[in-house]
């Protein structure tokens, strides 16, 4: 069977396919069917912040699915609450959780619960945030692309611009239930958020009676630095989206509640899926390893080395480097889009970011000498001729 025309034929057609088939990953490395290597700087967008096929993930997934894999959440299980001590003690102040299986569904859950907890209607986010494609976090979501054809979206959604903390004075009114925040803009382009920022952010919703939640999905996780982003912030959201890196790649997602946070009574939300045995035993695995391995620490390192690698890099093309810890954008004059598939001609799997951004999230367990691999990569492709749009 040939794999790349065997999806053309099938695929639905939302997704613009790249011409790779991968079989196989370890580590930051990924294999082709033909046995090719490929490093990885996508990590299936911000998912394998552990790397691809990590043993003890692996072996943990294999115990639980000869376990137990399904259990509705009303039933206690001992991977479940052995995970909620273990979550919420790395998010002091938020000491409550619900399971879900994906990003866009954790920020679904947020604007659930913040409209019935303060029962208001309104939210408020960001320019070029993402939040997610289903009708909620759609609604959130600023690309039009995503968000037009599929008007009229769910009523009471507002944007203003990020890292303005005037303009959010005047959106915050007493009919606000909550303002969505990502820590660090990650498809609108990597646009880290102003610490004062987030703290005024903080202090205005809860001035008006209103929520803070913060949409973790693409940088929790170690992928900044520290396990979370808002930690660099010094301040304590009342809900916490998570997903991506959470379960090692097996689907989850997660909200972590504070106690502003009301009115969460059995009925108002739940998931068939969410908080399955099989995906808390993968969590609790991973939050084991990200804590023996250190893996925001390496994180920070590795992602300092990079930057400096990365701003050292002397490219007429390069407008700006940017990001935090192993999560770090190159803003070009131009299309990303040629650079990327130019990258890939050399092996190194990267991501765009907006329409002129290279974005790199590779693996928080890639090494020193594949980073240098990055950025040689990067280097020839950046200094060689200029590459049209190619669309
Ligand atoms: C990826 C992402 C989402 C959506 O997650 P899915 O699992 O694809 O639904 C939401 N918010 C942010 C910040 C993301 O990066």
């Amino acid at each position: 069977m040939n794999i790349i025309d065997t999806e053309a034929q099938f695929t639905s057609g939302v997704y613009a396919k790249q011409p790779i088939a991968f079989v196989r990953g370890l580590g930051a490395t990924l294999w082709d069917a033909d046995g090719v290597e490929y490093l990885d700087c996508s990590s299936g967008h911000g998912v394998a912040n552990l790397g691809h096929a990590h043993p003890k993930v692996a072996a943990s997934i294999f115990a639980q699915a000869n376990q137990l894999i399904t259990l509705f959440e009303s039933f206690p299980n001992d991977k479940r609450a052995e995970l909620m001590a273990k979550l919420t003690t790395l998010t002091p102040g938020l000491e409550r959780v619900f399971f879900c299986n994906s990003g866009t569904e954790s920020v679904e859950a947020a604007i659930k619960f913040a409209r019935v907890s303060t029962g208001r209607s309104g939210i408020i986010a960001a320019m070029r945030c993402f939040h997610g494609r289903t009708m909620g976090a759609l609604s959130a979501t600023w690309n039009k692309r995503y968000r037009e054809p599929f008007e009229p979206l769910v009523p009471g959604f507002s944007h203003v611009p990020y890292n303005n903390i005037e303009a959010l004075e005047k959106a915050v009114t007493d009919e606000t239930a909550a303002v969505i925040l990502e820590a660090l803009q990650g498809e609108g382009g990597v646009y880290p958020a102003d610490p004062a920022y987030m703290q005024a952010a903080l202090e205005i919703c809860h001035k008006h009676g209103a929520l803070l939640i913060i949409d973790e999905v693409q940088t929790g996780f170690g992928r900044t630095g520290k396990m979370f982003a808002y930690q660099h912030f010094g301040i304590t959201p009342d809900l916490l989206c998570v997903a991506k890196s959470l379960a090692g790649g097996i689907p989850m997602g997660a909200v972590l509640i504070g106690e502003s946070v009301k009115n969460l009574a059995p009925g108002t939300h739940g998931s068939t899926f969410g908080g399955n045995p099989l995906s808390c035993a993968a969590a609790l695995t991973v939050l084991e390893v990200m804590e023996e391995e250190n893996i925001p620490q390496q994180a920070a390192e590795k992602g300092a080395y990079l930057m400096e690698k990365l701003n050292a890099i002397s490219s007429p093309l390069i407008r700006e480097v940017r990001g935090m810890g192993l999560m770090i954008g190159i803003e070009l004059k131009q299309k990303s889009t040629p650079y990327i598939k130019a990258l890939q001609d050399k092996h190194i799997i990267a991501l765009n970011a907006g329409l002129t951004v290279i974005r790199l999230l590779p693996p928080l367990v890639i090494t020193y000498e594949q980073l240098d691999e990055v950025v040689a990569a990067l280097a020839e492709v950046l200094q060689g001729e200029q590459l049209g749009d190619g669309d």
